[in-house]
């Protein structure tokens, strides 16, 4: 049976501005056909099993020409797949999806359209630009500035200056000068606001506001590049006093996240919202060990305390007795002690309180405040990676505790960003990383290769991450408490890195 082609339209950029249907849509995705403007946070939303495929197009430039775009929709459709066609901005908003709909038509395609967030508004929203306001003017227009090569501009400037609306030009970056000397030809006053912004709606936005006239040169001094649009009007007089996502602390700064995906989300969020560009290259990952032999073992002793020394351990105790048939009433009777906040919040999720959370959530500190409450001749059982560091079994065992370390999943070291982050090292782009244990430290440094690490800073959770990244030659900076919030404070505190 033919398959559905859903246009989605994914919005200026970032994944929080994908609308609920656009991300259902791209998760029950077989087939993905997606274009250059779509962020890479929401290709990372594609199912793992969908088939990915770029059709990019750049200005005038186009990779893959429209006419093959239709027949690749059309082709994966006839086999039968849920075909997503992921569009930047709005998809019937100079993205040709008319075209697409009625290629699809004529083939007998169904097809769908779930609209986005277009750049044409969100761009100026994110700049502090209102684009209608009942003191400046009550339209906006949306017109494209794109020539087809060596062809001037069709633009009626006369009309357009007649409607006293504001005006959005989208595609209009190169013919910059072109644009803003029709519309002072056609008679709009050299001192009118206007603004170019580039990336917007983006952690990487960046605007230039000034009067028409000066507006090309300005843009040209900034070195604004595409993807960038130009607006027009009085209401772009507001965009200081409206300004709402310059001032947010951590905007301007581009940070990267090595944690694995399963747990990246909460931090990656936070700082997003505190206006970070966020770059979410997760370095490690947890693959649960299928010998789930060591466990029946030590569950044939009885141990005083339960000891988990990472948020991923406790789902994976779970699955793991689960696999041995029985459940966490196993671990009945026994104490359950947690490195830190995280590990004690995934506890929590299962119904569990942790009786022991550190005052310093590391290795080090779990051993000193479980020394200090178990007798000597105790026993600890340890669900953990099976890489786990050696400090903590160590520390217990010379107090004369039984230790019993059982390796519940492998911390693997893989990280498919790791081009993009070589390149952006490369070209001093990134401001922090964080990590949020050794081992992301380790799998960040091998992902990244022999390279200089001193261009960021290094944000980390713990003095032993802290020690590992140091040992690297980064330049570090240690979150007061090891929680995710603190990390985010501390990335607040960060200034201009040298
Ligand atoms: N359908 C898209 C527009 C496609 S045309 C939409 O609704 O947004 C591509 C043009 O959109 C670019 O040349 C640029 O002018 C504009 N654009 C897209 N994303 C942008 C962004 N994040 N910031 C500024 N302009 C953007």
């Amino acid at each position: 049976m033919t398959g559905t082609v859903t246009l989605v339209g994914a919005g200026p950029g970032d994944k929080g501005l994908l609308t609920t249907a656009g991300a259902q849509a791209i998760a029950r995705a077989d087939a993905v056909v997606y274009d250059r403007l779509v962020g890479e946070d929401i290709l990372d939303l594609i199912p793992p099993h969908a088939e990915k495929i770029s059709v990019g197009k750049e200005n005038s430039h186009h990779p893959v020409p429209q006419p093959e775009i239709n027949d690749i929709l059309v082709r994966l459709a006839r086999e039968g797949k849920a075909v997503v066609r992921l569009k930047g901005g709005d998809c019937f908003l100079f993205g040709r999806g008319g075209e697409e709909c009625e290629h699809l038509l004529a083939n007998g395609v169904p097809f769908r359209v779930i609209p986005g967030v277009t750049s044409a508004l969100a761009a100026p929203a994110f700049a502090g630009i209102p684009v209608t306001h009942r003191d400046f003017t009550s339209s906006v227009h949306i017109i494209t500035a794109h020539a087809r090569a060596g062809k001037p501009l069709q633009i009626n400037f006369d009309a357009l200056v007649r409607l006293d609306g504001t005006l959005v030009f989208l595609m209009g970056l190169t013919a910059l000068e072109q644009v803003t000397s029709g519309l002072l030809r056609a008679g709009m006053p050299p001192d009118l606001p206007a603004a170019v912004i580039e990336n917007g709606a983006r952690g990487t936005q960046r605007k230039v506001v000034c009067g028409l006239s000066d507006l090309a040169g300005a843009v040209r001094a900034a070195g604004l590049q595409s993807p960038a649009l130009i607006v027009v009007g009085r209401v772009c007089a507001l965009s200081d006093q409206l300004d709402w996502f310059t001032p947010l602390p951590l905007h301007g700064k581009t940070i990267v996240v090595t944690r694995p995906k399963a747990r990246a989300g909460t931090l990656a969020g936070k700082m997003r919202r505190r206006g970070a560009n966020i770059i979410e290259a997760p370095c490690i990952e947890t693959v649960p060990r299928k010998d789930t032999q060591p466990l029946a073992d030590a569950l044939q002793r009885s141990h005083d305390w339960a000891v988990f020394t990472s948020p991923a351990g406790v789902p994976a105790a779970v699955d793991a007795l689960r696999r041995l048939g029985c459940d966490l009433r196993t671990l009945y009777g026994m104490k359950l002690a947690a490195i830190g906040k995280g590990t004690a919040d995934a506890l929590a999720s299962y119904g569990l309180t942790a009786d022991l959370v550190p005052a310093q959530y590391d290795g080090e500190h779990l051993a000193d405040a479980l020394i200090a409450v178990m007798p000597q001749g105790g026993s600890a059982l340890l669900l953990r990676a099976k890489q786990g560091g050696q400090l903590l079994p160590e520390k217990l065992a010379a107090a004369g505790i039984r230790v019993t370390d059982v390796p519940l999943y492998d911390t693997v070291y893989r990280c498919d960003k790791a081009d993009a982050l070589r390149g952006l090292l490369a070209a001093g782009k990134i401001d922090a990383v964080t990590f949020t244990s050794v081992s992301t430290v380790e799998a960040f440094v091998q992902a990244v290769g022999a390279a200089e690490y001193t261009g960021f800073t290094a944000c980390c959770i713990g003095t032993q991450t802290a020690d590992a990244a140091r040992k690297h030659g980064m330049c570090v900076k240690i979150a007061k408490n090891a929680t995710i919030d603190e990390l985010v404070a501390c990335m607040e505190e960060i200034d201009n890195v040298p």
